[in-house]
């Protein structure tokens, strides 16, 4: 019954915002600088829940689970949005988290320590809580690319495997959603000739740069497919998480390659945390303005 409890006190849907600091560039003040990128167009209130956009004098208002301002670490990042969900995964749920935002908003600063500092945790859960309990974790992570899935740990086979997830290269990385998962398996009581079997699984998705989503008007024809797809899978991702959220029949996994790719986490018992990650420069207030809505909208 108390395991229960804990479960049921986790929310089935979790939305942060992380608003990064601003960078060099956009804290000095360039003469010749049209729009005055240097300064701070978004206030996080007092509360931690509210923040405050003001984009073209217009001001907007929103309010989140939780928002993570400039002086959050990423240790605290952790803490209010995976390791809530972690022992959750060995009680056969799915739990995934996702970093949405536009390129430079701080996605990838953001996800990469939370794998590490999850598998620590289910280790020492496996170690401890539940020694000797035949449980097993694998790791696997690839990433989503034009519509297509590139499996990153397989053995590469020479240029047809793209790696833009390990070399982080923004340009690359920006076009593609990289996934790690992270799977409890347990082998059946008594019976170690037969494959382990899924517990319960966390994922982690580095989402592809939201503005991307808008490069459909492009002169290049490649860019403008590939925007195209961005557009689609962003899209269809927020639509099942909304059916989630209202825990309608009907999920809307086909909708794109990443929501067929998420299916079974979205599937039975899920929980599902996303971050919003936000630059507080001036110059980038149109997409914090959108990533901003998009967060509503899947809350
Ligand atoms: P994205 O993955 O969304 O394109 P990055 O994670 O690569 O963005 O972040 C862009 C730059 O900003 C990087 O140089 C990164 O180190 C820096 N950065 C992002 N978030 C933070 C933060 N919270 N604190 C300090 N630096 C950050
Ligand atoms: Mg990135």
């Amino acid at each position: 019954a108390a395991e229960k409890d804990k479960m049921n006190a986790v929310a089935k849907i979790k939305v942060v915002v992380r608003k990064r600091p601003l960078n060099k560039k956009e804290s000095v003040k360039n003469e010749e600088d049209i729009i005055d990128t240097h300064s701070n167009c978004l206030t996080v209130h007092e509360t931690k829940v509210k923040v405050d956009l003001t984009a073209y004098v217009e001001k907007h208002e929103f309010v989140f689970d939780a928002v993570l301002d400039e002086e959050v670490s990423n240790d605290e990042v952790y803490r209010e949005t995976v390791e809530p969900v972690v022992p959750l995964i060995f009680q056969r749920i799915k739990a995934t988290c996702f970093a949405y935002g536009q390129t430079g908003s701080g996605k990838t600063y953001t996800m990469k320590p939370l794998p590490l500092k999850a598998s620590r945790d289910i280790l020492r859960l496996m170690h401890h809580t539940y020694r000797n309990q035949g449980f097993q974790l694998f790791v696997s992570f690839f990433e989503i690319y034009g519509g297509k899935l590139y499996d990153l740990l397989s053995e590469r086979k020479g240029s047809a495997t793209r790696s833009t997830g390990t070399t982080g290269a923004n340009e690359e990385s920006s076009r593609s959603h990289a996934i790690l998962q992270l799977a409890i398996k347990k082998s059946a009581e008594g019976n170690q000739s037969k494959p382990p079997r899924l517990v319960g699984k966390l994922s982690f998705i580095d989402l592809a740069g939201s503005e991307r989503g808008a490069d459909t008007t492009d002169n290049d024809k490649q860019t403008r497919l590939e925007g195209a797809e961005i557009n689609k899978s962003l899209l269809a991702l927020k639509e099942c998480i909304r059916a989630l959220d209202n825990d309608q029949g009907h999920i809307p996994f086909r909708g794109s390659k990443l929501t067929e790719v998420l299916r079974d986490s979205f599937m039975g018992n899920s929980r599902t945390v996303m971050i919003s990650c936000i630059s507080p420069s001036s110059g980038s207030c149109e997409h914090t303005l959108n990533t901003l809505r998009y967060a509503d909208r899947v809350k």
